[in-house]
């Protein structure tokens, strides 16, 4: 096994093939709205993360049976994730939250995915998510954002939040008997690539359960966009990106399950996209060198 495709971790979970389908809530970022800062992440385009959403103000449920009426009939699909994916999921009132989960345990959902930042995962959250988790028959993982784990990274990024977040996040997650899946940029010039070896054996020694990683894109409109027209911001090159990426999970523990190896984003939004090359040939050619050069998920790992 190269790496622990989550596609495989599914199917051994859930025993058939699992459908993840967003859900736009109308949430914000404290990173966003002047509460941490004004101007968010640096990469961070207007509609945050949710490219692929319905509007926010359709209820939740209706969102999903809407995406679930059009891909089962599509793909066939019998079961389904729902995926909180847009901004900051944990940044609403507890109580708001709490009916935005509940609205998406219907049938054939088997799991709920929230993303939120390190930064904004009171107990008061966790606490909601692990009594629904443990009253509704349904598996919640906590999506948290870090793409760095250099803290001088992360300040240029103006993330607002430390490494040090992160690691409480993570732990507080687990106490709660919730699962966790860390957000990381492998190719970010700022980080070197002891930074990333760095990353994989913290998200190793943490017992992370899942990770998803991206290539660094730069959409119209950011302060990464305008750094990269004026010609003060290089992205790596795409060798450089796939070295990374193979050394990011040679030292990753082979339990961690890989939701993906990179992201993609539209288009007309971008300034810049994964060398102008489809996702899935960048990943044909991740796993046909590692498998060249004989290399692995965990090869280099000290933890699990
Ligand atoms: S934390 Fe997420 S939503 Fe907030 S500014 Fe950063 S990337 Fe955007």
């Amino acid at each position: 096994m190269l790496y622990y495709k989550f596609s495989d971790y599914l199917v051994k979970t859930y025993h058939e093939k699992v459908y993840k389908i967003p859900v736009n809530i109308p949430v914000k970022c404290p990173n966003r709205d002047g509460t941490i800062s004004s101007e968010g992440c640096i990469f961070c385009g207007d509609e945050g993360a949710g490219f692929e959403t319905l509007s926010p103000d359709i209820p939740v449920q209706e969102q999903l049976r809407r995406n679930i009426s059009y891909i089962s009939e599509k793909y066939h699909a019998k079961k389904y994730i729902a995926y909180f994916q847009n901004y900051t999921s944990t940044y609403c009132p507890a109580d708001q939250f709490r009916e935005f989960l509940l609205q998406a345990v219907i049938d054939d959902v088997v799991a709920l995915y929230v993303s939120t930042r390190p930064d904004c995962l009171d107990d008061e959250y966790l606490e909601i998510m692990t009594e629904i988790q443990n009253n509704r028959n349904v598996d919640i993982v906590v999506e948290i954002g870090l793409q760095s784990v250099n803290n001088s990274t992360l300040s240029k990024l103006n993330r607002g939040h430390t490494i040090t977040d992160f690691i409480d996040s993570v732990m507080r997650a687990k106490k709660f008997g919730l699962k966790t899946c860390a957000h990381m940029i492998t190719d970010i010039p700022m980080d070197s690539i002891y930074d990333v070896i760095e990353g994989a054996r913290l998200l190793s020694t943490l017992g992370v359960d899942q990770v998803k990683c991206h290539s660094l894109y730069i959409l119209k409109d950011t302060k990464l966009g305008r750094w990269y027209s004026k010609g003060l911001f290089k992205p790596l090159d795409i060798g450089e990106f796939i070295e990374r990426t193979i050394t990011f999970l040679e030292y990753l523990s082979k339990d961690i399950v890989i939701q993906r190896l990179i992201g993609r984003a539209p288009e007309d939004r971008c300034l810049f996209c994964n060398w102008n090359t489809s996702w899935w040939k960048i990943v044909d050619e991740i796993e046909e060198k590692m498998k060249k050069q004989n290399r692995y998920q965990g090869k280099k790992a000290q933890f699990g």
